[in-house]
């Protein structure tokens, strides 16, 4: 018998948003917890009444104090884990039945209500990431819950891409065979080269796919500049799409080479496009100077938002971005902007987005995307739709 949970009073603010299903409790919104716990402590929240209002994990640093597993009385268990996994591959078996897209995410954290562990899948490679330490001491104990459902999906091996930066980021078999340095997956049946070992996030990007495919179906026969292209998605999906010529631009040379081989494999010759190893803003301010234009433009940054309080810094690099994105539009051209900001919420995003933001009064907004559906998040947690793919035109 494991021993009882410990009991976690939080203020009358916070009943409200775990009631609705937000999956966080701020650490200001806990009004009485014990000292001792420990990373990974399954906790029960009650409120200042004594009521019992739901279950998680204890994180004794994060500004997250409490991950919310379920509402009530519960245990955060192999059994319950299990119970959410069942659910999160069956919703993926209905996305992605048709066999034409090998790599999604299969666990969403928060959003499958798992929260802080997320695993993406890559053909017969899973890849897991835990969010903070609650999540990390769940780690070795679910990864043996998950060997069952993977292994009948055709998933052979499931690494945990633990923290550290891109080359130092530390591996973890957990079980399975050592995983390939890259691996071949296809996206809506067009296929990509995924570097395993030196990629970022757990080796892609997953949740720009559809909008990758939006962009393919908008390039045919115009010229297509990708700004903070990484291993290239955009770009193999606006060359396959019939574009004329893209440009992709990254800062790191590593990922124009990942890029290099997913053309080759998507059947699309590399002579006729080009790679160029630069800072974006700087790329954007010669190309200005210089007169060119591209009748199709795509950014995709980096967060620039870490925290609230650099909102408003994200907010001033986010227009003049944009400001230069338009200035190098041709006539007639669309602008794909994308932010992956949590702290950046949709109406603050259209604010860089607006006349006065791109110095100019003749495009208009024609669609605001998010994530695919494989990336699902909560009604009450705004914090998990954080992606935001503007067209303009
Ligand atoms: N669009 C990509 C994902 C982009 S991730 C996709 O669909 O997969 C952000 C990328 O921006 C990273 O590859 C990073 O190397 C690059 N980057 C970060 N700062 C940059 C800068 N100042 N100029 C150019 N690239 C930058």
């Amino acid at each position: 018998m494991s021993k009882a949970a410990a009991q976690v009073v939080v203020g009358r603010a916070a009943l409200e948003t775990i009631r609705r299903g937000h999956p966080w409790v701020w650490r200001r919104a806990v009004s009485r917890a014990d000292p001792r716990l420990d990373a990974g402590e399954e906790v029960v929240l009650v409120g200042p009444g004594g009521r019992t209002l739901g279950f998680g994990v204890w994180d004794p640093e994060s500004p997250i104090a409490v991950r919310v597993w379920g509402s009530g009385d519960g245990r955060v268990d192999e059994h319950l884990f299990a119970s959410r996994l069942e659910r999160a591959f069956a919703i993926r078996a209905g996305l992605f039945g048709d066999g034409g897209t090998t790599a999604y995410r299969l666990v969403n954290g928060e959003g499958d209500r798992a929260p802080g562990l997320v695993v993406d899948r890559y053909g017969h490679v899973a890849v897991l990431k835990a969010d903070g330490a609650a999540a990390m001491t769940l780690v070795h104990r679910f990864a043996r819950v998950l060997e069952t459902p993977l292994r009948a999906i055709g998933v052979s091996c499931l690494v945990w891409r633990k923290g550290g930066k891109r080359e130092q980021a530390q591996s973890e078999t957990l079980f399975g065979h050592e995983p390939p340095q890259t691996v071949t997956v296809s996206e809506l049946g067009i296929p990509f080269v995924v570097d395993l070992a030196r990629g970022q996030k757990t080796g892609a990007f997953l949740d720009q796919r559809d909008n990758r495919q939006r962009v393919g179906r908008m390039g045919q026969g115009r010229t297509v500049l990708n700004l903070f292209s990484y291993a290239g998605g955009f770009s193999v999906h606006a060359a396959r799409g019939g574009a004329s010529r893209v440009t992709s631009v990254d800062v790191a040379a590593g990922a124009h080479a990942t890029a290099q081989e997913s053309f080759r494999t998507a059947g699309v010759s590399v002579e006729r496009h080009e790679f160029v190893t630069a800072d974006a803003f700087r790329f954007l301010a010669e190309a200005k100077a210089r007169g060119r234009l591209w009748d199709l433009v795509i950014s995709d940054p980096p967060s620039f938002a870490p925290s609230e309080k650099a909102l408003p810094r994200a907010l001033t690099a986010y227009r003049s971005l944009h400001r230069a994105c338009a200035d190098v539009l041709a006539p007639d051209g669309i602008l794909c902007l994308a932010s992956c900001s949590s702290h950046v919420d949709t109406s603050s995003f259209a604010s860089t987005l607006d006349d006065v933001a791109l110095g100019r009064s003749d495009l208009r907004l024609l669609a605001l995307h998010g994530a695919p559906p494989d990336h699902p998040t909560l009604p009450a947690w705004p914090e998990g739709r954080y992606l935001k793919f503007a067209i303009l035109a």
